[in-house]
């Protein structure tokens, strides 16, 4: 984990250049290790020693709440607002719009608003945290950026980045707070703001950190960077049991593979969770070299973390076309379906290792 951390290619080019050196390793290891590639088998429950009879109660199921057209009427939405990058006006109507949501749902909304310093000056940003209560105070984060990249050569709308995951978010957020059952833990879906670099490339730039002037800053999630650093400051991070973020999940050619920097048993249930549901094609065994994303704040904190996305293989990534016709309501709903149905493994996972 800390080797892969060390990685400082940018997003983009040598990013696909190091996934496909990976792709060429890693299907060795998957074939050395017997159930990974076995659709029937329960890997995540092989994985908690303490618990041995969560394959009966875990076989998921494909009927769910999770309103494929709600979903993507949300993309739309923000599609609509226009580009959103950090500190816009289209970027406060998108947070009011989410906001108007949340409450309608009525979960308990904290906004968390702080100045980043950026390569482009000072920018106002505002994190955005809906709270479910769970019979326990520890925490399960879902959560995306609600950002879009700042384009100045083309208009960037991205309805994939980060439309699809806000929209996905969102009705995740709609169908648990309607949920009868209470859950074993406490969520806070949580959408963060500046997740993008202001500089054309991902480590392009950096800011300066007053506190270490030798250690400069990433100029990108900042919104994430500030929370785990606000939760450190609160000694709440030890609440924070897992961390699972969404990012550019909505391509009608979806196709999500591993990403190499999450956590390896949070990876395991949620796509042996997506296999058992038929969407095996969608959730497929190769790696996803994403070279850093908001739960990588969350990964150094040691915070057990997943980053559900397809990057290498979404072609208008970071394009003027990425736009709504991309986007297709049952990708969303995979993926909401595959989290809602993965989330009692994890809880039970989390239960059986405290
Ligand atoms: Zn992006």
């Amino acid at each position: 984990m800390p080797l892969s951390l060390e990685r400082t290619e940018p997003r983009g080019r040598s990013r696909t250049l190091f996934t496909l050196a990976f792709a060429l390793v890693l299907p060795l290891s998957f074939i050395a290790c017997p159930g990974s590639n076995n659709a029937g088998g329960q890997q995540p429950v092989q994985n908690t020693q303490t618990n041995t009879n969560t394959s009966q109660q875990a076989t998921p199921s494909t009927a769910t709440a999770f309103d494929a057209e709600r979903a993507f009427e949300h993309v739309r939405k923000q599609v609509d607002f226009g580009p959103r990058p950090a500190g816009s006006a289209e970027l406060a109507k998108t947070r009011d719009y989410i906001l108007g949501e949340l409450k309608s749902y009525g979960l308990k909304i904290t906004q968390d608003e702080f100045n980043a310093t950026t390569p482009v000056g000072q920018r106002k940003m505002v994190n955005v945290v809906a709270e479910l209560p769970g019979e326990s105070s520890d925490v399960i984060i879902i959560s995306s950026h609600y950002d879009t990249k700042l384009f100045k050569q083309f208009r960037f709308v991205g309805a994939n980045d980060a439309g699809s995951s806000t929209g996905t978010l969102l009705e995740l957020a709609r169908v648990m707070a309607a949920s009868n059952r209470k859950p074993r833990f406490t969520y806070w879906f949580t959408f963060f703001d500046g997740e993008e670099a202001f500089c054309d490339e991902w480590e392009q730039c950096h800011n300066p950190d007053p506190s270490n002037p030798s250690r400069p800053l990433p100029d990108n999630t900042y919104g994430s960077r500030h929370m785990v650093d606000q939760l450190r400051s609160r000694n709440e991070l030890k609440r924070v049991r897992a961390m699972i973020l969404l990012d550019m999940m909505g391509y009608k050619q979806l196709q999500l593979g591993r990403d190499d920097i999450s956590t390896r048993w949070l990876v395991d249930i949620v796509w042996q969770t997506a296999k058992e549901l038929g969407h095996g094609a969608q959730f497929v065994e190769r790696p996803e070299g994403v070279g850093g994303d908001d739960h990588e704040a969350f990964v150094r904190a040691e915070i057990p973390s997943l980053d559900i996305i397809q990057l290498s293989t979404y072609q208008y990534w970071h394009t003027p076309d990425d736009t709504l016709d991309k986007i297709s309501p049952q990708s969303l709903k995979i993926v909401g379906d595959t989290l809602l149905a993965s989330l009692p493994r994890i809880e039970e996972r989390l239960a059986a290792s405290h």
